[in-house]
């Protein structure tokens, strides 16, 4: 006997669900998203956007989210499938309860990144009235090829602008920092973002006998790129860029070290530093 064209699909979704299920409990950081959202558009396009099964995939890829401290695309998640289950379940299912317990801790959380960013933002602005950072913030002219200055970013306390034009695809200058083997990567990691790979093995710091580069901002749409040649690394323009505007690289940390989230404001911000 033939099998009805939806439960085909049906059985491919319940399929690339297992599958997301299976690599996240391996601890795989990227393949369970793409078959969850595949999953979860198959269940859609069978049973409509409030059924109970396209809670369950939207539970698990919450939880997903939320281990990668992915939390306002987790929040999104258990938000959309808390109402699906109350509903389908009743209020007093252990599934509703362990979705409650969930978001809770999820909100905790968020709000307790709120409050950090709070504090930061004050301590920078109170950094910035007292001008302590213009003796701490320092560009070895010399290492440059084009003149910069130091001054406050809208982004994150403050940065470095071209005090003239910068051509497109032009040095600007080179990263300099202590150089460090990925042995060590890990726990400086830990205190310092102030690191730049050189290759698979070496990386600098830059907070050691740094140019200034180090200083550079994040921002999810650069106007600047790292440039590796010969184990050196410079700042290279991937445009022109007008005098005063602030200088602004694509970090693209690694996954490995933990989420590091990202208020750069640009339109298409990705919402953390850390590579997609
Ligand atoms: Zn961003």
């Amino acid at each position: 006997m033939k099998t009805p064209p939806q439960q085909k699909t049906y059985e491919r979704a319940v399929r690339l669900h297992n599958r997301a299920a299976r690599c996240q409990s391996a601890g795989e950081p990227i393949r369970p998203e793409k078959l969850y959202l595949r999953s979860l558009a198959l269940k859609e396009q069978i049973f409509g956007p409030n059924h109970l099964e396209v809670a369950v995939t939207l539970n698990n890829l919450g939880l997903y989210y939320k281990t990668l401290g992915r939390l306002p695309e987790a929040r999104t998640a258990y938000m959309r499938s808390l109402p699906i289950m109350e509903k389908e379940l009743g209020g007093s299912d252990t599934q509703v309860g362990d979705l409650l317990y969930n978001l809770a801790q999820l909100l905790k959380k968020e709000a307790d990144e709120l409050e950090q960013r709070s504090r930061m933002i004050h301590e920078a602005a109170v950094e910035a009235s007292s001008g302590l950072w213009r003796e701490k913030a320092v560009i070895r002219q010399e290492l440059a090829a084009f003149d910069l200055e130091i001054g406050q970013s809208k982004i994150h306390r403050f940065g470095v602008f071209a005090a003239g034009p910068i051509p497109a695809a032009g040095r600007i200058i080179e990263y300099t920092g202590e150089r460090v083997s990925r042995r060590y990567w890990a726990p400086r990691c830990a205190g310092r973002t102030y690191l730049c790979n050189l290759d698979k093995y070496w990386c600098l710091d830059g907070s050691i006998g740094g140019s200034g580069a180090e200083l550079i901002n994040h921002c999810c749409e650069p106007n600047c790129k790292f440039l590796r040649e010969s184990g050196r690394v410079w700042v290279v323009s991937l445009r022109a860029i007008d005098p005063g505007e602030e200088l602004l690289l694509d970090y693209n940390f690694r996954k490995e070290f933990g989420i590091v989230r990202c208020y750069c404001g640009a339109p298409s911000c990705r919402g953390t530093i850390n590579r997609r």
